[in-house]
């Protein structure tokens, strides 16, 4: 549900391999100005979808790409990345982050909704604040706030994205046991993740569901039918919506 396709060195080969696994990607974007290029990557393989982002630690640079965010939205089915980092090297430039955040969210409600995927870095309060209310389907990637945070965004309808990155750490087990089963998804944020010291492909997938086997100890088979029947639901949630 998350992964940065277009930033790999050689995208294309990437695309060709997720291709021939069968697997199903969600390919994030950083700039709307990378819309279109990032969607060619997914020419003629219904199974990788693309996401129409402005990403929060770009905002400060490309708040101007708020005018085509509003222009591509409606050729958009998926939303990402998107949301606000609060973290030391960001924070400076919170008032504009929240302005283009905020710009985000009206245009996608404007447009009926999205499947948003989320970037809440040291601000999932402040996320969850400017989400409550927006219209759409928003999936928490990387969840890395506190417990009561995590509930809130239950609360709120949040679906949750955790990779192997995630998965590996003490917190990030944590939370992921407060987390509904039916609304975990899988992601590898690659290539800006890293597992075992290696950059995460989109197919390292699989090294999420052999985690999550391991978490909630039931058999590898389980985790991966109940995170595609996840997906089902979540496209067909969304379809609804508008
Ligand atoms: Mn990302």
């Amino acid at each position: 549900m998350h992964c940065h396709l277009d930033l790999y060195p050689d995208p294309a080969k990437v695309a060709a391999e997720c291709r021939k696994r069968g697997i199903y990607v969600l390919s994030v974007t950083t700039t709307p100005s990378a819309w279109h290029g990032t969607n060619k990557l997914a020419l003629g393989n219904e199974k990788i979808r693309t996401a129409l982002g402005l990403h929060p630690q770009l905002a400060h640079h490309r708040s101007h790409e708020v005018e085509l965010f509003n222009a591509f939205i409606s050729e958009a089915k998926y939303v990402g990345e998107i949301g606000l980092d609060g973290s030391k090297e960001f924070k400076d430039h919170w008032k504009i982050q929240l302005k283009v955040f905020r710009q985000v969210l009206k245009s996608i409600n404007n447009a009926g909704g999205r499947i948003m995927t989320i970037h809440s870095r040291s601000s999932a309060e402040a996320v969850l604040d400017e989400l409550e209310g927006a219209l759409g389907v928003p999936i928490l990637h990387w969840f890395t706030g506190s417990r009561s945070e995590l509930k809130r965004a239950v609360d709120m309808g949040c679906w949750f994205s955790v990779g192997p990155a995630m998965l590996s750490t003490k917190k990030g087990a944590d939370l992921l046991s407060l987390i509904p089963r039916h609304r975990v998804l899988t992601e590898t944020d690659g290539p800006f993740a890293k597992f075992n010291g290696k950059t995460l492909n989109p197919w390292d997938c699989e090294a999420a569901v052999e985690q999550l086997a391991n978490l909630w100890a039931i058999p590898k088979e389980d985790v991966c039918h109940m995170v595609k029947t996840n997906l089902k639901n979540l496209v067909a949630t969304s379809s609804s919506d508008h």
